[in-house]
């Protein structure tokens, strides 16, 4: 039997990112899609603030927003890489299955950036990755999410074409069981996070 387990966790990481997003009005990234299975695996975000290159430059002058979309970003791959016991940076580079698309779209945005930042911030253990892997180590990730993950892992390889995408309801319910795990602390935690790199990155501001 196939199992897709790591890629489902991949995806967790990011609806987590947006979840944890959407709780405060400052970073909010609105509604997001999800697809899984063996044709498209994605996570995906209504608006096009990061995504549209056009609008990168005017989106990144909102700085808590724009690390709520790194956290985002990186989430994927941490989430696989504490699942799999890997290193994160295997996962979040080139040429990979995981985070290859991830690292590729968050490179691109930064020659529009409208503050300096470099690689580094964000996928070091010194970066905002270090920061968040102490906030999501492999015993919570299965305490809180191996049964969702195990389900929707059965509900792939029992589909027909074995790929499931999220209409908007069981997108919405889907977020509120994940929510369910995400307790006060860890939302705290996250916001420590936003504010460190809110004050590093509005020193870096282009001129
Ligand atoms: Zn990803």
């Amino acid at each position: 039997m196939n199992d897709y387990k790591s890629t489902i966790y991949h995806e967790l990481g990011h609806c987590v990112g947006y979840i944890l997003a959407n709780k405060r009005y400052d970073t909010h990234l609105g509604k997001i899609a999800m697809e899984l299975g063996v044709e498209r695996n994605r996570v995906m975000l209504e608006e096009s603030y990061y995504r549209d290159l056009d609008k990168v430059q005017e989106s990144t002058k909102n700085i808590p927003r724009t690390i709520a979309w790194f956290i985002e970003v990186i989430l994927g791959s941490l989430f696989q890489a504490n699942y799999q016991k890997r290193n994160f940076k295997e996962i979040f580079a080139y040429h990979t299955d995981g985070g290859g698309t991830d690292l590729s779209n968050l490179l691109i945005t930064r020659g529009k950036s409208s503050f300096n930042w470099h690689p580094n911030h964000i996928d070091d253990r010194e970066g905002l990755q270090g920061d968040l892997n102490n906030l999501f180590p492999r015993e919570f990730l299965i305490a809180a999410f191996d049964n969702i993950v195990d389900r929707i892992n059965n509900e792939i390889v029992t589909h027909p074409k074995r790929q499931i995408d999220y209409s908007e309801e069981r997108m919405d319910m889907l977020c509120e069981e994940i929510s369910e795990h995400l307790d006060q602390r860890l939302f705290n935690q996250y916001t420590i996070i936003i504010d460190k790199w809110n004050s590093y990155f509005s020193a870096r501001i282009k001129s």
